[in-house]
């Protein structure tokens, strides 16, 4: 390959609710890894999605959708953004035309946050996306905006939902790329994103079912996943037993992901059961655990630990 290396690296997807970055990942990764949630920032710093080629391993960590309107761009790039810009070795940003268009100040609001992605000395890539919906002069409009307030030679265009020039945008992330070794085996990331998956799925009803803070304190991950009963003779008759672990921040959490008499984890448990049976296409035998692991949200990338090791 002209003697150029392979490129591996980290990138942290950044973007106001709905500017499509779970439509993104899933039409570059083509296949649905990232869950899409009716209820928006499910999504706390972490992978999303592992895109392998003979040219690269891109991993894909999402971070919770970033801008709120009541908190503000300075709070909260105090917080997980910073901590997900610096853990990662490059930054996409994704842009909607409505951004742009009708948040109140936006212009003021990107300056302020370009240059704090800036301090942050990561690469950066800015994209807009949902081009599908403008005007060819229209669309030449906004890029030309977005070159401006990010002060970044380029924009790239891109529809998520239309599949528009994603191939350049990839192209364009694997520039921004270190060289390296695969961090993940290519062979195990299709057995293990169905793993992941259920892993998600359980994750996915914390969001449902707990008060809206709570989820983010909480881990989960799945410790056994044993299919050895899984292609029964008899189709009706196939099981895959799960056992996974709901990890907590602190120990006061415990109480409250059991609930009275077991209530509320019997619900969890009852919810994901239902969606990783449709998922998987057979019973399953799902047991769940919560054990308090105290600031696991503080570790650097703890899901990276728990749930992809190179097997
Ligand atoms: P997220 O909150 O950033 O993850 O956004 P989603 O991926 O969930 O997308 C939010 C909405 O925008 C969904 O209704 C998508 O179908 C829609 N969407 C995403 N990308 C595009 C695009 O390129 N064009 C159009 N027209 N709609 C899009
Ligand atoms: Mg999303």
């Amino acid at each position: 390959m002209n003697g150029r290396g392979k490129k591996v690296g980290f990138i942290a997807i950044i973007g106001f609710p709905n500017a499509g970055k779970s439509t993104l990942l899933n039409a570059i990764l083509k296949q649905k890894i990232s869950i899409m949630s009716p209820r928006p920032q499910t999504t706390r710093y972490r992978i999303e999605g592992i895109y392998t080629t003979e040219r690269s391993q891109i991993i894909f960590v999402d971070t919770p959708g970033f801008i709120r309107a009541e908190t503000g761009l300075n709070h909260i790039l105090q917080t997980e953004i910073e901590e997900a810009i610096s853990n990662s070795d490059a930054v996409l940003i994704l842009i909607e035309p409505e951004n742009l268009s009708a948040i109140e100040g936006a212009d003021e609001i990107f300056k302020t946050f370009f240059n704090k992605v800036r301090q942050l000395k990561k690469p950066f890539l800015v994209a807009l996306n949902k081009i599908d919906t403008l005007k060819k002069d229209e669309c030449q409009q906004y890029l030309n905006k977005l070159g401006q307030l990010s002060q970044s030679g380029e924009v790239i265009p891109v529809s998520a939902l239309k599949n528009e020039n994603l191939d350049s945008l990839v192209s364009r992330i694997e520039d921004l790329l270190p060289e390296g070794e695969y961090l993940y085996d290519p062979e195990q990331i299709a057995i293990k994103s169905e793993r992941f998956l259920c892993q998600e799925m359980i994750r996915e009803q914390l969001f449902y079912l707990l008060h809206k803070e709570i989820p983010y304190e909480c881990a989960v991950t799945i410790e056994e996943f044993d299919e050895s009963e899984r292609y029964n003779e008899d189709p009706t008759k196939g099981i895959v037993r799960i056992s996974a672990v709901i990890y907590v921040a602190r120990e006061s959490l415990k109480p409250i992901l059991i609930g009275k008499d077991g209530s509320m984890i019997k619900k969890i448990g009852t919810m994901a059961r239902a969606n990783i049976e449709n998922f998987l296409g057979c019973k399953i035998f799902l047991s769940l655990r919560v054990v308090v692991k105290k600031n696991w949200n503080k570790d650097r990338f703890f899901l990276y630990d728990l749930g992809y090791k190179k097997v």
